[in-house]
């Protein structure tokens, strides 16, 4: 007998929100807990099961907490500013404010759906303008507070998307989202200070139980390394070069330096016969225009001699100096020290220049050969040769030894940099929220006053990117004329938008203050709910929205508006769901949407097979085929309970009941660990093993489907109104295993003669030894290989083995 699906799913989600279980007393609840999936930037196509599966995984674990006796708040609402809704709004020419409507509503109801069990009085959308009036009073505060600048810099700039990228939007020379090579532009923009935070960001993540391969991420995008900026002086002049080293300790195989085309000294130092060329060099980078990653990491290596040398004082060495953009001006002191013997990158240019290579570090294995190809580059650590007094000593020690030798004579100073580049804010886009700041002629930048927040997008029909570096709202000609609010005279609002990635830094603290319209977050209501308990999202935003994220909360907590500076306690990674072998994309028409699997199998059925298709931290591969199994299974389970209903007096049998709380406790252990889809299996392992033997009272009935509530929500809450359970089922104590019963009661004895396996026994706990030797004796095989034989001794290890010496 099949149950209706349609019908039970629509009828509680229904009773759900009218009751409103899922809506926590956010003022007195007792015991919060803030259970928050990642921000959804849906498309206008709405949600995909990838989507999906990543909230089924949060909602399961909200439930499975809320059973446990907490007041858990499982907000959600939608990121609909930015670039991507901005271009499929002019893909389908649409006005992105008519079309952003349509989407939210569109992928609400597909959310109602999926029977989550959503705060739904605490949506939130960043293009509300209740919302973004408070991201732009963000925005002023980091201003006030000196975390954002404006500087003229070279931006990574898309001419497709006709925008300016962060440097992580670059992968590898191109726009994260079109795939149109990046260009270098220079353009005055908005940048918070979040390289003043790298130390904290990177020191606190031993505060947090986050998935690791995020910590991992996060350390390396912040890329700290401790090293030395090693002064050497230019022979005969008086400049002074500073390169920065991690590792000084090979300073005595330095054979030149490379200084960036763009280092101030450049011109100055360059040998009059050299000029020519350098000049020429340098224009010729400057005209390719390439992304600076690019020019790092895959270039052939270019570059041309200055005519000067360094001096170094080591070995009293002359070294070449030459320009190369194979160094970046914007990482270190934008000038690198040559040490071609033990960094491939330098033994490149070697190569190509025909510079020395000394060898100064033997490897592990004792190799201290000649290097004469790039494969015998040796950049791990070893024994220092060829380097005076550091001769014998390991890398390590030799690190330490020279850099308080090169601090000692002056000639060093120890230094900590990162790879952590400022935040860049500023977009020339229309979807988004206005900075809100007015430039005066007369006092320069001014934020607008709090009291007149929001500054509000303006309507604008022909909301089209103009391609120069100037915003479209540049366009907006009576909105962007504006009085300085400090000395009246005739100013103009900043026409850029900010990040999308700035309006969900903070909207975690949005959602329990949704009521509050004269402030961002209430104190009270924040201390009481944050910082969030369990936060799960994608691993794919380990670097952006969560170092963000973190970012901002940091600055918060220092300007004394919340207690808190970490705003995720724990995150949870979960996997990606694939289809047909491939990440689900648009362009490969491979995006399963959820909704007619929902209308044909259920909710319930769509969620658990989700969940059952792989661990949760590492996804799946969708195949629609399989939810058949899993519909067929909540059938079963249905069938099973109604019977249970007629037969109300019926005992649980003893193998029953013991296999019920075994199965309570693997389910309690799963849920708390995602382990979602090894929860799943042990469910259906008892409903097999309840079909079979039939015996199960109600209350042990009702304990099982107690267990299966987080998973499929709805046939649940209907099996347990059959039943005669009291509403609801969400709202019910978590069922409670006896240690007792879930011991292990029969074990495999080992049988062995001299040593040697020869039989296996099962037997019930504590038998002993005497009834255990008996048993074994009377075993065919056994008696065989005894035959004729004299037992000289039995050792016998109580539920595990038994061996004869014969
Ligand atoms: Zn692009
Ligand atoms: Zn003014």
């Amino acid at each position: 007998m099949e149950y209706k699906h349609n019908k039970i799913e629509k009828k509680w989600q229904k009773i759900w929100r009218k009751k409103r279980i899922y809506q926590p007393d956010l003022e007195n609840a007792e015991k919060p807990f803030y259970n928050l999936m990642m921000f959804p930037y849906p498309s206008a196509k709405g949600l995909h099961v990838g989507n999906m599966y990543a909230f089924t995984g949060s909602d399961i674990y909200g439930r499975f907490k809320r059973m446990q006796g907490y007041d858990v708040f499982e907000p959600i609402g939608l990121d609909g500013f930015g670039i991507h809704s901005e271009n499929y709004a002019l893909k389908i020419n649409k006005h992105p404010l008519k079309l952003a409507k349509k989407t939210e509503k569109y992928f609400y109801s597909q959310l109602q759906a999926t029977g989550n069990g959503y705060a739904w009085e605490n949506t939130l959308e960043t293009y509300d303008p209740d919302y973004y009036k408070w991201t732009q009073w963000l925005f002023i505060q980091m201003f006030k507070n000196g975390l954002a600048y404006r500087q003229k810099s070279a931006v990574n700039w898309c001419p497709s998307c006709k925008t300016v990228l962060a440097d992580e939007q670059v992968i590898s020379g191109k726009c994260e989202r079109c795939g149109t090579e990046v260009v270098v532009k220079e353009l005055e923009q908005w940048f918070f200070r979040i390289t003043k935070y790298a130390e904290r960001l990177l020191n606190n993540l031993d505060k947090i139980n986050w998935s690791e391969k995020v910590k991992i991420a996060q350390r390396n995008w912040i890329g700290r390394s401790e090293g030395v900026n090693i002064e050497y002086e230019v022979v005969g002049q008086k400049e002074k070069i500073v390169c920065f080293t991690t590792r000084p300790e090979t300073n005595f195989g330095a054979t030149f330096v490379v200084l960036s085309p763009f280092h101030p000294l450049v011109l100055k130092i360059t040998k009059d016969n050299y000029k020519k060329q350098v000049v020429e060099y340098i224009e010729g980078v400057k005209k390719r225009k390439v992304s600076p990653e690019e020019t790092a990491e895959n270039k052939e290596k270019t570059g041309v001699f200055t005519g000067s040398y360094c001096l170094n004082k080591l070995n009293g060495k002359k070294m070449p100096i030459w320009v190369s953009d194979f160094v970046l001006d914007n990482v270190g002191t934008g000038a690198v020290v040559g040490v071609p013997a033990h960094d491939k990158r330098d033994f490149e240019f070697a190569q190509k220049f025909n510079l020395e290579v000394i060898r100064v570090v033997v490897s592990e294995d004792g190799d201290d050969s000649a290097i004469t190809s790039i494969d015998k580059v040796y950049e791990g650590h070893g024994k220092i040769i060829n380097s005076g007094f550091l001769n014998g000593l390991n890398s390590r020690e030799a690190k330490e030894k020279i850099t308080e030798f090169l601090e000692e004579r002056e000639w060093g100073k120890r230094e900590v940099i990162y790879k952590l580049r400022d935040w860049c804010i500023s977009r020339q886009r229309y979807w988004g929220p206005p900075i809100p700041m007015i430039k005066c002629p007369k006092c320069g930048w001014v934020p607008v006053p709090e009291e007149e927040l929001p500054v509000k997008l303006p309507y604008l029909k022909d909301y089209r990117p103009i391609g120069t570096g100037e915003s479209p709202l540049d366009k907006a000609k009576k909105w962007l004329e504006v009085n300085c609010p400090v000395c009246g005279s005739q100013a103009r609002r900043e026409t850029d938008v900010s990040d999308t990635f700035l309006d969900s830094s903070w909207y975690f603290l949005r959602y329990p203050s949704i009521k509050f319209k004269d402030k961002p977050f209430d104190k009270r209501i924040t201390k009481k709910w944050l910082p969030v308990n369990m936060y799960i999202g994608g691993a794919e935003h380990s670097v952006l929205h969560l170092m963000y994220a973190r970012f901002i909360t940091m600055v918060l907590f220092d300007l004394g508006y919340i207690d808190f500076e970490e705003p995720f306690t724990n995150f949870y990674a979960h996997g990606l769901i694939i289809s047909q072998g491939a990440k689900m994309s648009k362009n490969k028409g491979n995006v399963v949407i959820p909704d007619e699997y929902i209308k044909k199998y259920g909710a319930d059925a769509l969620r658990m097979y989700l969940m059952f298709l792989g661990p949760f931290d590492q996804g799946g591969d969708f195949n629609p085929t399989g939810i058949i199994g899993i519909k067929r299974f909540l059938n079963r389970v249905f069938r099973l309970s109604l019977n249970l209903k007629v037969n109300l007096h019926q005992q649980t049998t003893k193998n029953l009941e013991r296999a019920l709380h075994r199965t309570i406790k693997k389910v309690t252990e799963d849920i708390e660990n995602k382990k979602y889809n090894t929860a799943i299996a042990c469910l259906i392992e008892f409903a097999n093993l309840w079909e079979k033997e039939a015996g199960i009272s109600v209350e042990d009935g009702k304990k099982f489907i107690k267990l299966l509530a987080p998973f499929a929500p709805h046939l649940s809450e209907e099996i347990w109104e059959i039943l005669g359970g009291e509403f609801s089922i969400h709202q019910q104590p978590w069922p409670e295993y006896d240690p007792a019963l879930v011991k292990q009661t029969e074990f495999t004895i080992i049988i062995q003669i001299n040593g040697k396996l020869r039989d296996k026994l099962i037997v019930s706990q504590d038998v002993s030894e005497e009834e255990v030797k008996n048993m074994a004796l009377n075993r065919p095989k056994v008696k065989k290989w005894l035959e004729n034989k004299e037992i000289k001794k039995v050792v016998f290890v109580p539920n595990k083995l038994i061996n004869f010496v014969v």
